[in-house]
């Protein structure tokens, strides 16, 4: 019997398990990072904001000039249907569009690549390990790579364009870190492989808007922010003002809110995660579970 249990993958109309799903390495969305994907989180046998991660995987693909021949309604389904295959209850679930390869052999005209669609579902992530969320994330300020200039590589378009990540990545676990998050070249505080950063003072919230990817959990973020009676303001974030803060904390699909107890050899609080981002944390988990913002799936 086919074994589905690591996750299944839709490519070209097929339901496959995870390790037979395969792309030609040819295909520009390796060669040239030419791709864009989104992530949509399964939280307990139902997708979390299902609509708004598909908006965004549509206007990525737009922005990158891809051109696919599935609706959001086809993408819905396919996703659904891999879950479901899946037997997965959380699940990390992305879908990509790719550049493909090029229809005239050796063509370097980003026009003549059969731009693809497909989709995988495997056991949800953490980006953050529950355990180091539990006790506050410690977060590393990478010395020696800026994030990718805004008009270079557009970061609200979902991207692989990773480089700049792998470097603070590995800065920050050599020193025993985390995860790491990027600085522009203004020296503000942008995002990190996979998260958005926020800061708290007395009662203001404050994350990027520039240089960043807009992303859902940003989105919740900020409305459980408002909702909890905060002032959020989305502008630029100066390194001097994260370290000023009361609180830091990181918005992820792969976890939710996640409290920081560390940046650098600055430590928050008792080196430990913050009662706003705590209360922040657990509302997530709520929210995840309630049905306005919920897409059961049928199993
Ligand atoms: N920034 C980057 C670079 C990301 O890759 C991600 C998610 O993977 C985020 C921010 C957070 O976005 P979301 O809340 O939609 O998961």
């Amino acid at each position: 019997m086919t074994d589905f249990t690591k996750g299944a993958a839709w490519m070209g109309g097929e339901i496959l398990p995870i390790d037979e799903a395969k792309i030609s390495v040819i295909d520009w969305g390796l060669t040239h990072s030419d791709i864009t994907y989104d992530v949509v989180p399964v939280w307990a046998g139902g997708f979390f904001r299902l609509d708004d991660y598909l908006a965004r995987f549509r206007q990525s693909i737009e922005a990158l000039r891809l051109d696919i021949p599935q609706s959001d309604a086809d993408i819905a389904q396919i996703l659904h249907d891999i879950v479901a295959r899946a037997g997965l209850r959380d699940s990390y679930v992305s879908m990509s569009a790719a550049r493909g390869v090029p229809l005239i052999p050796g063509s370097r005209d980003p026009r003549e690549c059969g731009n693809h669609f497909y989709a995988f579902c495997v056991p949800y992530i953490h980006v953050i390990k529950p355990e180091a969320a539990d006790r506050g994330a410690r977060l590393w300020i990478s010395k020696s790579s800026r994030r990718i200039p805004e008009d270079s590589v557009n970061p609200r378009a979902k991207n692989y364009h990773w480089g700049d990540f792998t470097t603070g990545l590995f800065e920050a676990k050599d020193n025993g870190f985390d995860t790491t998050a990027l600085l522009d070249h203004a020296g503000n505080v942008t995002e990190g492989p996979g998260f958005n950063v926020f800061a708290l003072k007395g009662d203001t919230v404050v994350t990027s808007d520039h240089g960043v990817l807009h992303g859902i959990t940003r989105k919740t973020m900020i409305e459980m922010c408002r909702a909890r009676g905060l002032t959020v303001e989305t502008r630029a974030l100066p390194l001097s003002e994260l370290l000023d803060a009361d609180e830091v904390f990181l918005s992820t699909s792969g976890g939710g809110a996640v409290p920081v107890s560390r940046v650098d050899e600055r430590i928050f609080g008792n080196d430990a995660p913050g009662p706003v981002a705590s209360a922040l944390r657990a509302d997530y988990f709520e929210l995840m579970r309630d049905p306005a913002y919920r897409t059961e799936i049928s199993y």
